[in-house]
């Protein structure tokens, strides 16, 4: 089954990529010399040499049989968009050249109008541009036959307003090293030219047969299950975390990295995650908005490698109910391009004041500004995840670890004098030579984790693009670099500053530090307690995003506009209508075309063995008690499919979105919850082989 691939990875590796190595090599040194800083240090781009760098992207992508092009970019929708143009170019004596101009490497312009955009752009202005990143590597995709140059992009609208994703993030980018900088010259670094924050998303998704999904309606609209009774085993076990791989499974993984692998993708960890059927990919960590462009491409190769192997990848954040759902763990860190992790503590960190500095603005952001992060990760969704029926909790916490909470602490005293040094792991085998141990356990249950030399944002949503907490995350440490920088830069004795603000920031902000069991119900209440954020769900936790002060932030660093933040608002919300609008409409569509038929449809049968039993002359009582049960299940659900499409009615019906989406969240939600209970008694008393959906337990376990 497993298609092998006979080529050693170092081969395959950026095979399809126009990496810096092919740039070198396919490039005039000129050219290639006034492209490099552009790429590596942020400056403009000289728009003279696209001529030249698009006619060898043309002349290398024709090597490997591409006949087309396409600028890629990430709109407002969740997925990524690509309008193909080939490089096909008819000559006055009726013959075809391939041609790739500068501008059309530069610039494309696709209709906007079809596009979310908030009300950035009225209908009639249809105008929508697109712009090459050139800081993300252009590569060639292989769709079956076809073969497309692939150019990341940026996606702006007429009045360059940003309608996507990507732009927002590469303007963060900037905010964070301008700030980043003034910090670290200010604490005498003059070596270094840029800093860049680093990614490393890890990608948790579901593998279900294509046979099971092909018959759920739910799960091909909705890319969830609206219906399904609890199996007779869920996750209790703990046998499938880390568990060896399935065969199927692994031939899947084989050649789904043998696929990233050529797009430069570099997908390094694979396993079983939590849940039945669920699994965990994760990459080599690159910088933000490469990361952010391999991670679609991630999502993406995953759902058509996926269907090669008769499965489907679920991406959604809560595909079943009552297992774990899906996140994405988004590891970021600052790098500076002299290769410096600014968040790498060292052995001694108490007496490390740049990464003291860097930690508690972190710190001090992520506090400060814990509603936005919240509204970066809010979605119909992950809904299901933060604060609903599992973790992590809807609230912002940081786990710190001993080692760190403690310097933290001595901080707030005045001043960090020593770091708890961790021992060695000792097993009592002879065999085996004593380890050294990590200076912190682990904690698995934190929404904001240090994990030794980043910090591990988990409450990003599997199906999520990473752009958004991102830039987020970028965007209020750069803020609050910029205040710490103000003062450094003022100040004439920069280390009695720095001290000065570590134990303002270390008092001010402990109360967002939280080391333990993030999942116990305990800590809801403490951290009411301690006045910490709770918001269980999208509409409330999308609003943070109208307070003047994330306007102001937002303003201050160049990110977004107050018009282009509100857009934002404004599509989010829609979207979340949207979503709930879909699962209602299928939830009726289910219930009405085929659990009804079928629950009626077992009823009548026992209607008819009722009368033949008795016309027998013997008692029927069983199973007049089993068809009263039934007949008022059916009642029941009769009643709630009514409820159900009365509140779809009036949701539908509201003009303003913040309206609308709290209709959805209050009426059809909990309407669409009461349509699925009915159903799910339903499904543990109806005849299996009338019953028309795939169950849990055989989506989850067989494969
Ligand atoms: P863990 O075992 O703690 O999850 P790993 O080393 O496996 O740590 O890393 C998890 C993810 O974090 C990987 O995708 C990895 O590339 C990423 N990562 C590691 N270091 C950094 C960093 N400095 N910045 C961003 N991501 C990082
Ligand atoms: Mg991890």
């Amino acid at each position: 089954m497993c298609s092998e691939s006979k080529d050693p990875v170092t081969s395959i590796f950026g095979s399809n990529v126009f990496s810096e190595a092919v740039m070198r090599e396919r490039l005039p040194e000129d050219v290639y010399k006034a492209l490099k800083p552009t790429i590596s240090e942020g400056r403009p781009l000289d728009a003279s040499i696209a001529g030249v760098v698009a006619n060898a992207m043309k002349d290398w992508a024709i090597e490997k049989g591409a006949t087309h092009f396409c600028h890629w970019f990430q709109p407002m929708t969740g997925v990524t968009a690509e309008k193909h143009d080939s490089f096909i170019s008819p000559t006055s004596d009726g013959r075809t050249i391939m041609e790739f101009s500068g501008k059309e490497l530069i610039q494309g312009e696709p209709d906007a109008s079809s596009f979310p955009c908030g009300g950035l752009r009225a209908t009639f202005e249809a105008r929508g541009y697109t712009e090459w990143d050139c800081t993300s590597p252009v590569f060639v995709k292989e769709n079956g036959s076809n073969v497309t140059l692939y150019i990341p992009s940026a996606f702006c609208s007429y009045t360059s307003e940003a309608l996507d994703k990507k732009t927002p993030l590469l303007r963060s980018i900037d905010a964070l090293s301008y700030q980043c900088l003034r910090v670290l010259r200010a604490l005498g670094n003059n070596t270094s030219k840029r800093v860049i924050g680093t990614l490393g998303p890890e990608q948790e998704y579901f593998l279900v047969d294509a046979e099971f999904v092909k018959k759920r309606l739910d799960l091909v609209l909705a890319g969830r299950t609206l219906f399904g009774a609890p199996p007779p085993k869920g996750q209790e076990m703990e046998d499938h975390y880390y568990g060896a791989l399935h065969e199927r499974v692994a031939c899947f993984m084989n050649e789904l990295n043998v696929e990233l692998w050529k797009l430069g993708v570099s997908a390094r960890t694979q396993h079983n995650e939590v849940a039945p059927a669920q699994y965990e990919l994760a990459p080599v960590f690159g910088t933000v908005n490469v990361a952010t462009d391999h991670n679609q491409l991630c999502m993406e190769t995953m759902q058509k490698v996926a269907l090669r192997h008769g499965f489907v990848c679920l991406l959604h954040e809560k595909p079943f109910a009552g297992v774990s759902g899906s996140g994405k763990h988004n590891n970021w860190s600052m790098m500076t391009s002299d290769g410096i992790n600014l968040l790498d503590p060292g052995t001694t960190p108490h007496d490390n004041e740049q990464f003291l500095i860097m930690l508690c603005a972190v710190v001090r952001a992520v506090d400060k500004y814990a509603g936005l992060l919240r509204a970066s990760v809010a979605s119909a969704g992950n809904d299901h995840r933060l604060g609903a029926n599992e973790a992590p909790p809807a609230i912002i916490s940081i786990f710190l670890g001993d080692q760190l909470t403690d310097i933290f602490e001595q901080l707030e005293k005045g001043g960090a004098k020593t770091s708890r040094q961790s021992g060695e792991l000792k097993l009592g085998i002879n065999t085996m030579p004593s380890i050294p141990k990590d200076c912190t356990d682990r904690n698995r249950t934190s929404p904001f984790a240090f994990t030794g030399n980043k910090f591990e944002f988990r409450m990003v949503g599997s199906s999520q693009s990473t752009a958004g907490p991102t830039f987020v995350l970028n965007t209020i440490v750069a803020d609050v670099l910029g205040e710490i920088a103000d003062e450094l830069e003022k100040s004439t004795d920069v280390h009695a500053a720095a001290q000065a603000l570590l134990q303002r920031i270390a008092t001010q902000h402990k109360k967002i530090i939280f080391n333990g069991d993030s999942y116990a119900p305990q800590w809801e209440a403490e951290a009411e307690r301690r006045g910490l954020l709770n918001i269980r769900n999208s509409v409330d936790g999308l609003r943070p995003m109208l307070d003047t002060e994330v306007e102001t932030l937002f303003e201050k660093h160049g990110v977004l506009s107050k018009h282009e933040l509100h857009a934002r608002y404004e599509i989010l919300l829609e979207r979340y209508c949207k979503e709930i609008n879909v699962e209602a409409l299928t939830t009726l569509q289910m219930a009405n075309r085929q659990i009804m038929p079928a629950a009626i449809e077992y009823s009548g049968k026992i209607a008819d063995t009722v009368v033949a039993i008795k016309s027998a002359g013997a008692s029927a009582n069983s199973p007049r008690g089993i068809l009263s049960d039934l007949c008022e299940l059916i009642d029941t659900l009769q009643v709630n499919i009514i409820a159900l499409k009365q509140a779809v009615r009036v949701a539908s019906d509201i003009d303003a979105v913040t309206v609308q989406a709290e209709a959805y969240r209050d009426s059809v939600v909990p309407a669409m919850n009461s349509v699925r209970e009915v159903v799910d008694q339903l499904e543990n008393m109806v005849d299996a082989s009338i019953w028309p959906l795939p169950t849990y337990a055989e989506m989850l376990f067989l494969r």
